[in-house]
């Protein structure tokens, strides 16, 4: 018991920030064009895996034959690439008969994103999916953070000189973009979800750039209007380049004739 108050003490509450649209997100179900369970390999964690052992139910027995063991342990899909516990409505086996707690940490994550900062985590949605796409793109007003929880940290570290220059700039960024409409919200998430990575990585010239190479990749023959075909250019560049290491490294480090709107970087 002593032991427990001593840890407890040594915890401490960080904030958890999500853009204002995050709390709306509604996974689309059944009414998904392009559903995430599809075409996507899926990895168990540990934790969720050693629950599934210990499930006796018929569902438990189907989770035990559909899990694959290496690399890593993950779904098997089926020829189609389906998730096996994709329902003919494209609906979730596993939630329909056991609840969303009974998700995987991937499955229950997506589309959602994290960034650690020393003294605070900021979260938001992924363009991959299409509602979180949507929710983004028609979001009426510049990015706004807000306090959506907290979490029980280690004590949270002081931001360093670099890390406060690094959000200073990420934000600088962010006003910047401070105008109406769906383009300007497709460059502030590109801003929110890649600057910070600069945290680990030190490339804030790169990163900018790659927010430059992004955008213009994703609004490439875009009429300017459409909100759904910008959401559906950011929905497959998403999918393919913001989920794929490799094709995000080549991104970031392009050269060539291509110019940003940083070039004091
Ligand atoms: S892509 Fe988004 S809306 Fe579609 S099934 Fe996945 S989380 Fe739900």
């Amino acid at each position: 018991m002593l032991e427990m108050e001593a840890e407890r003490r040594q915890m401490c509450a960080m904030k958890v920030f999500a853009p204002d649209y995050y709390a709306g997100f509604r996974c689309a179900a059944g009414a998904c064009r392009h559903s995430c369970c599809v075409g996507w390999e899926i990895d168990v964690d540990p934790e969720t895996l050693e629950r599934y052992r210990h499930m006796s139910s018929p569902l438990g027995e189907k989770l035990k034959r559909c899990i694959a063991p290496e690399p890593v342990p993950h779904f098997v899909l089926s020829a189609e690439e389906r998730c096996p516990f994709l329902t003919e409505q494209n609906l979730c086996e596993i939630i329909l008969l056991e609840g969303e707690d009974s998700l995987c940490q991937i499955c229950a994550d997506h589309p959602r994103f994290r960034n650690y900062w020393s003294d605070r985590i900021e979260m938001g949605l992924g363009m991959a999916c299409e509602e979180a796409a949507r929710l983004i793109l028609t979001s009426p007003h510049p990015l706004r953070l807000v306090p959506v929880s907290e979490e029980w940290e280690e004590q949270p570290e002081i931001p360093s000189e670099e890390e406060r220059a690094l959000r200073d700039y990420r934000d600088r960024l962010l006003d910047a973009v401070a105008e109406t409409g769906p383009a300007a919200r497709l460059r502030e998430y590109l801003i929110y979800r890649h600057l910070a990575d600069a945290l680990y990585d030190g490339r804030i010239a790169e990163r900018t750039r790659l927010v430059d190479r992004a955008f213009e990749r994703m609004t490439a023959g875009w009429d300017g209007q459409s909100v759904p075909d910008l959401a559906e250019k950011a929905r497959i560049f998403s999918n393919e380049v913001e989920y794929d290491d490799e094709k995000l490294e080549q991104l970031l480090t392009e050269t060539g004739g291509y110019r940003t709107g940083h070039d004091n970087l």
